[in-house]
C-alpha cells in the first residue's frame, strides 16, 4: 500500500507545473498523476509540490555565531572572531548549532545539505535526530604539523558515519582549501577518497588573496595546481570558485568538477563575483549554497536563489543572465548531482525529498508565473510541508519530529556559554 499521497497541488516536474497527485512508498516516488489510495493523504491545496532544496555548501555549527561578527574585514573576521571561538567549540556546541540549522532548514524548504566543519560527530548526531539528508565532511587543515592527525580524524569520520541513519547521512573528505593544505596532503586525500569511494568537499578560489598566495608559493593558481597533482575529478565539490580564469573553467569542465556557488557569502565577505554564467555556459554543474551562518546570515535557499539571479544580472548589466528556471535547477537537481544523490526532481523512482510551498500569500498573488514566483517572491517561511526520505518532517507548518522551542533555547544557551569561554 502506498504510504503517502500528496494531492490537489501544482507539481513542479522537469516539464513544468502539472496538476495531479504524487505517491510515495518506502521513501521513493512511485507514481505521479493518477488517483491512488494511501495510508496518508496530504492536501496540497494552493501549494506547489516541488523537490526539496539542496544547500550544497554550509557549516551548520556556525549558526551559533549568527550576528556575532559582521561588517569587519575578512582577515580580522577570521583571526579575531571566528577562529578563537572555533578553537573552543566542543561536540555539544556543534550538536546544538547543527540542530538549530536543521530546524531552520526544515522550516525553509531545504531537505539536503553538504556540510564541512569540526567536531563532526556532533553534526552527524544532529542530522540523525533531525530527519534531514546530508553529506558531511570533517574540515581538515593539512599543513605539515597537523597533517597526520587531521587525516586520521577525517578517515575515522568517514568510516563511522558513511551511509548512517538509513543512508540519509553520507560523508565526504573535507580538505579545507588549497592554501591551507599542502599539495602532498591533498594527494593523500585523493588516495583516501578513491580507496573509500567517497567524494571530496573543498573551498576553491574563494578570494584573490588565496590565488596570490598560491602563485607565490607554488608558481600557479589553485585550479592549475589541483589539476597538476591529479586531485580534480567528477567527485569533487568545489565551493565558491570566485577567482577563475577562462583556462581554469576549461580545467574544471575537463575534470567534471561540481561547483557550489554562494552568492550571499561572497557579497557579505566582499570576496568577489563568481563567473557563474560562464560556468553554466561551459556545461559545468553549478549548485547553490548559503555558506555558514556567520557569513550570510541565514540558511534560506529561496533567498539564495534570488541572490544568484540578481547578482549576475547587475554584474553583467544584462537581465537575461541566470533565469528563474536556471536558479531553481541550481538549488534542486544540480545540488543533488553535486552531492551524488538520486533526488532533486519530482519523478518516479527518485528519492521522496519533497516540499510544499504555500502560495496563498499576498506576495505570491496573482499567479501569472509560479516558477518566477518561487525565485523572485517566495520565502523560506512559505514552505508549509517538508518530506525527507518519505518521512514527514513538517506538515502544514507543524513540526512532527523536533521540539522547536527547546532547540532554540539550547542553542541560545550554548552560544552564550561559548562566547563567555572565549572572552
Ligand atoms: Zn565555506
Amino acid at each position: 500500500m502506498t504510504d503517502i499521497v500528496i494531492g490537489n497541488g501544482w507539481i513542479l516536474t522537469p516539464d513544468g507545473l502539472v496538476r495531479g497527485e504524487v505517491a510515495i512508498e518506502d521513501g521513493i516516488i512511485t507514481n505521479i498523476g493518477e488517483k491512488i489510495s494511501a495510508n496518508r493523504v496530504i492536501d496540497a491545496r494552493n501549494g506547489i509540490v516541488m523537490p526539496g532544496l539542496v544547500n550544497a555548501h554550509t557549516h551548520l555549527g556556525m549558526t551559533l555565531l549568527r550576528g556575532y561578527a559582521d561588517d569587519v574585514p575578512l582577515e580580522r573576521w577570521l583571526n579575531e572572531y571566528i577562529w578563537p571561538v572555533e578553537a573552543k567549540l566542543d561536540e555539544i556546541d556543534v550538536y546544538a548549532g547543527t540542530l538549530l540549522g536543521c530546524l531552520e532548514m526544515i522550516r525553509s524548504g531545504t531537505t539536503t545539505f553538504a556540510d564541512m566543519y569540526i567536531r563532526m560527530d556532533g553534526a552527524a548526531r544532529a542530522v540523525e535526530t533531525s530527519g534531514l539528508r546530508a553529506s558531511l565532511s570533517y574540515g581538515m587543515i593539512g599543513d605539515e604539523s597537523r597533517a597526520e592527525r587531521e587525516l586520521k580524524t577525517g578517515k575515522e569520520f568517514v568510516k563511522k558515519w558513511n551511509n548512517a541513519a538509513n543512508g540519509r547521512i553520507t560523508t565526504m573528505y573535507g580538505p579545507h582549501a588549497p592554501n591551507t593544505c599542502s599539495p602532498e596532503f591533498l594527494t593523500r586525500v585523493r588516495e583516501c577518497s578513491d580507496r573509500d569511494g567517497v567524494s571530496i568537499h573543498i573551498h576553491l578560489a574563494e578570494t584573490e588573496a588565496e590565488i596570490n598566495e598560491m602563485k607565490s608559493k607554488h608558481g600557479m593558481c589553485s585550479v592549475r595546481l589541483l589539476d597538476k597533482i591529479g586531485f580534480l575529478g567528477p567527485d569533487v565539490l568545489a565551493a565558491h570558485c570566485v577567482w577563475l580564469s577562462p583556462e581554469d573553467i576549461k580545467i574544471l569542465k575537463k575534470n567534471d568538477v561540481k561547483v557550489a556557488h554562494n552568492p550571499t557569502s561572497n557579497m557579505k565577505l566582499g570576496s568577489g563575483i563568481a563567473p557563474v554564467p560562464e560556468l553554466l555556459k561551459g556545461g559545468i554543474v553549478v549548485a547553490l549554497g548559503t555558506d555558514g551562518c556567520a557569513s550570510n546570515n541565514d540558511l534560506d535557499m529561496f533567498e539564495e536563489m534570488r541572490m544568484a539571479t540578481l547578482l549576475h544580472k547587475v554584474h553583467k548589466l544584462d537581465p537575461t543572465v541566470i533565469s528563474a528556471r536556471e536558479a531553481l535547477e541550481m538549488a534542486t537537481i544540480n545540488g543533488a548531482r553535486a552531492l551524488g544523490i538520486d533526488a532533486g526532481v519530482i519523478a518516479v523512482g527518485k528519492k521522496a525529498d519533497i516540499i510544499i510551498v504555500d502560495t496563498n500569500k499576498p506576495h505570491l498573488t496573482p499567479k501569472h508565473d509560479l516558477i518566477s514566483h518561487l525565485v523572485y517572491c517566495a520565502k523560506g517561511s512559505d514552505v508549509s510541508t517538508s518530506i525527507v526520505d518519505g518521512k514527514i518532517l513538517m506538515e502544514n507548518y507543524e513540526l512532527t519530529m523536533l521540539d522547536e522551542m527547546k532547540i532554540m533555547a539550547d542553542a541560545e544557551k550554548v552560544a552564550r556559554d561559548l562566547i563567555s569561554r572565549v572572552a
